[in-house]
């Protein structure tokens, strides 16, 4: 299972690497990492699991957060609306995006990032992305085509810029003024990713 000691940290070089596309058929060892990718995300939601493995609490993880510089990533998030929304990604293909900018108020976080930092980073108020959906019941990767907006708009597009060597530090701003809260701000929630 993937734990933090398995996390790597800013500065590292896979982190600012765009990632390679996944070679299909998933080789064993792919399907193994989209399962524990999404396991950590899950775990990190489930306060026991948190205690015993010292997870630290995340709604997404991608594969190069864990040093595989591939295009996979995982998110495991509920809505406002409590929908939820579980996914082991392969190949995402941003299709298309509003013109309307939101942000996370209070900024976003990461697994990969030790430190607070300070400003807003600008996201599509909606995506739409075409990939593969890994099931990790059957082992099935199914054509997917996923309009996300808002909280979970902003989890896929940040774990998205992951497998493009882009970290959410590099687009830190103090304000935006052209883009809108994602919510209200009433308490941090954890959106690590
Ligand atoms: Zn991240």
């Amino acid at each position: 299972m993937i734990t933090m000691k398995n996390v790597i940290k800013e500065g590292h070089p896979t982190l600012v690497t765009v990632a390679k596309p996944v070679k299909l058929p998933l080789t064993q060892g792919d399907q193994k990492l989209l399962k524990d990718l999404l396991n950590y995300v899950k775990h990190s939601q489930d306060d026991e699991m948190v205690e015993k493995y010292d997870l630290r609490p995340a709604v997404g993880i991608a594969a190069p957060q864990v040093n595989v510089s591939k295009r996979m990533f995982a998110v495991h998030v509920t809505d406002f609306d409590g929908t939820l929304y579980s996914y082991a990604i392969v190949n995402p293909v941003l299709k298309d995006k509003s013109t309307e900018l939101i942000y996370v108020p209070g900024g976003e976080g990461c697994l990969s990032v030790d430190r607070e930092t300070e400003g807003l980073t600008p996201r599509y108020a909606w995506v739409v992305f075409e990939a593969l959906s890994y099931d990790v019941q059957t082992g099935k990767l199914i054509p997917i085509e996923l309009r996300v907006e808002g909280y979970v708009g902003i989890v896929f597009q940040h774990e998205f810029d992951h497998i493009n060597g882009i970290m959410y530090t590099t687009k830190l701003f103090k304000e935006l003024p052209m883009a809108k809260p994602a919510f209200e701000f009433v308490e941090a929630p954890e959106s690590t990713s």
